[in-house]
């Protein structure tokens, strides 16, 4: 699948439900008000898009939200995706979870074939990290990340950068990840929603964020792209792997690889854009032959590039839409 910009796109983001037993203060409010269970799309319409989908080249397909982990029965769509892996048609299946309920799905995960997940983690702190997800609980967020190395999964810490809040967070997180054998990337706030907090107060340049480590080492860039928004570096004396999203202070768009499926069955082709292209409408009404050609439409849509230094700097241009809706 290439788009209008000569883009290769074979990665698909499948966001399986937007609610979430955490409210972490900058991806929503805490009153957010989520979908109705109507509006869904099911496990069978979600394994049948991810087909046809395949079909067209998705490649990698990673699993997120709201907590992916949440929705009933997980299990149900984690082994049917897993069969696209084990049978060679999906080179990745991956998840993005908060990390409360790995602790009983890990095995489940491996069983389905995945093999890395990321993890969000913005504080080893527990106090802090309970104020930060509104009653999250660290221990047990913790116990799935041992859980999920112990099934074999290869685990990446995801750490959103807050001014002032987590700053003197930074070293103990690289610290274990060292001693964990985890990665760890950390992302720039972005401005997504209505109703969340921090934004400009808490916006810092990851150049910034990361100063501690540069005091105390190097930071050499590897040339492990994986066609994602991340930047890679490996940190010495420390054996950290390290990667950046930053998606305020550089623009990433170049070689964007990646359609985002929503909770409710649209495709959006960038998170900064509210264009979108409705398959659950088309999906239900027409079955499962009106979803090629929709496909080649949300091609010939998605944009260059998105304008979150614009949004950020004037709240009348912000989308309406939380990252829970898209997934990160
Ligand atoms: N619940 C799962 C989790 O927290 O990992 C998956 C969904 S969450 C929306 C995906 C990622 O988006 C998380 O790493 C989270 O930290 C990040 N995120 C949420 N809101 C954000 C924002 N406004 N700016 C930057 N990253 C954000
Ligand atoms: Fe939930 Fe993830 Fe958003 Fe936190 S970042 S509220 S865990 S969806």
């Amino acid at each position: 699948m290439i788009d209008g910009f000569g883009r290769k796109i074979d990665y698909l983001r499948i966001s399986v439900t937007d609610r979430c037993n955490f409210r972490c203060h900058y991806c929503m409010p805490e009153n957010q008000t989520f979908l109705p269970h109507g509006e869904l799309l099911d496990y069978t319409e979600i394994a049948l898009l991810a087909e046809r989908f395949i079909a067209h080249g998705i490649r990698k397909i990673r699993l997120t939200g709201g907590e992916p982990l949440v929705r009933r029965d997980m299990q149900i769509l984690l082994l049917a995706l897993g069969r696209h892996v084990h049978a060679g048609r999906l080179e990745e299946l991956t998840l993005t979870t908060n990390g409360s309920r790995l602790e009983k799905f890990a095995p489940i995960l491996a069983e389905a074939g995945v093999k890395r997940i990321n993890v969000s983690l913005d504080s080893l702190n527990p106090e802090k990290f309970t104020t930060i997800t509104r009653g999250g609980d660290l221990a047990q967020v913790l116990a799935g990340i041992r859980a999920a190395k112990d099934a074999g999964i290869h685990v990446k810490i995801n750490m959103v950068a807050m001014k002032g809040r987590n700053q003197d967070d930074l070293m103990p997180m690289a610290e274990f990840c060292v001693s964990g054998g985890h990665d760890l990337t950390l992302i720039e706030t972005m401005p997504l929603g209505d109703g969340v907090g921090g934004r400009q107060d808490e916006y810092i340049t990851l150049s910034e964020f990361i100063a501690p480590l540069t005091h105390i080492g190097t930071l050499t860039p590897l040339e492990d792209r994986s066609a994602g928004p991340a930047r890679y570096w490996r940190v010495e004396p420390l054996h950290l792997k390290l990667g950046l999203i930053t998606p305020m202070s550089h623009n990433f768009c170049d070689d964007c690889n990646r359609l985002r499926l929503t909770t409710d069955g649209k495709i959006y082709m960038c998170l900064g854009s509210q264009m979108h292209v409705d398959f659950k409408t088309a999906l239900r009404n027409q079955g499962s032959t009106a979803v090629d050609g929709l496909l080649q439409k949300a091609l010939r849509l998605k944009p260059l590039r998105h304008d979150f230094e614009t949004q950020m700097a004037d709240p009348a241009q912000r989308l309406n839409r939380h990252m829970n809706a898209t997934g990160g």
